[in-house]
């Protein structure tokens, strides 16, 4: 080994989705958490609902359920969500809509697809991430960050073949609206064949790609990674490449996620997630009490 820099960096791993059910019974594709892989710090869950089309009254969704001590992004590329919570606070989703939920000290929320599509069915595809707050965050207020798709930064390459929607960070000159409580980075790029992404990261951060549609070429050892799969890069380098290869046959669509690690305990139950058990133990308690508030109809 040299202690020479890569310029860009190298991938340290190809993770696998894993089929889930979540909330009334809806079908994920979940990276992780799971055994083998449990988080990526500052990253704690990454789910892909869909893209699936659903029949009429088909539509299922998260009833009444708490978060405590760290963030919820969802991200709706098809269909329509709604969601309502403790705060009294409710919207609906549209495809390309953004909801960063800063759930901090607790909300008790409800995310499920809207009444009029769940009745005619359609095509639904969303993207929740969960990102971990650190320990001076964890009990802060609740936080919501709504940006509708016609108000995300999006760029693209003077030739057309690479688009971006940033939704937080920078890339290609436009930079997200939504404020971060730590450093993220969460970039929605297309790349049509043979077109390449050179994305600066630095090198502090945790990154990432996951691959929505498609298959392409990652890090300067080209692996290749392929819809519903993670690609995780190594902290030795403060690019990332990605390619979609001339002979592709269709668009590369992928999620570029990094964020600076917390580096603190990661103590999880369910929807909470704290440094201590004893801050779990006042979690569940705080809830079942009554005190994360509920929705009033
Ligand atoms: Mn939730």
């Amino acid at each position: 080994m040299t202690s020479q820099t890569h310029l860009f960096r190298t991938v340290a791993g190809i993770i696998n989705s894993v089929e889930t059910f979540e909330g009334a019974g809806f079908l994920v594709r979940r990276p992780f958490p799971k055994s083998s892989f449990s988080e990526f710090d500052p990253f704690l869950l990454l789910d892909e609902l869909g893209p699936i089309h659903l029949k009429p009254g088909q539509a299922k969704g998260a009833p009444d359920h708490p978060h405590r001590g760290f963030e919820t992004v969802t991200y709706i590329l098809a269909g329509r969500l709604e969601h309502r919570d403790s705060e009294g606070h409710s919207g609906l989703l549209h495809p390309g809509d953004v909801q960063w939920m800063t759930a901090g000290a607790g909300v008790v929320h409800s995310e499920m697809p809207e009444a009029e599509f769940t009745r005619t069915g359609g095509r639904l595809h969303g993207i929740q991430l969960w990102v971990n707050l650190p320990q001076s965050d964890k009990m802060s207020p609740p936080r919501y960050q709504e940006i509708p798709a016609d108000q995300i930064p999006s760029a693209q390459t003077e030739d057309g073949s690479v688009q971006v929607r940033v939704i937080a960070g920078e890339a290609l000159g436009a930079k997200a609206l939504i404020e971060t409580r730590t450093p993220i980075i969460y970039l929605h790029f297309t790349l049509q064949p043979g077109a390449t992404i050179v994305q600066t990261v630095p090198q502090a951060y945790n990154a990432f790609a996951y691959v929505l549609d498609g298959s392409g070429e990652f890090g300067s050892d080209q692996e290749s990674g392929n819809d519903g799969q993670m690609v995780l890069f190594a902290q030795d380098g403060e690019e990332v490449i990605i390619t979609n290869p001339a002979e592709a046959q269709q668009p590369l669509d992928l999620l570029l996620i990094a964020g600076v690690p917390l580096n603190e305990p990661v103590v999880r139950y369910g929807p909470f997630v704290m440094n201590t058990k004893t801050e779990i133990q006042q979690a569940i308690d705080d809830y079942r009490n009554g005190r994360m508030g509920k929705i009033h109809a």
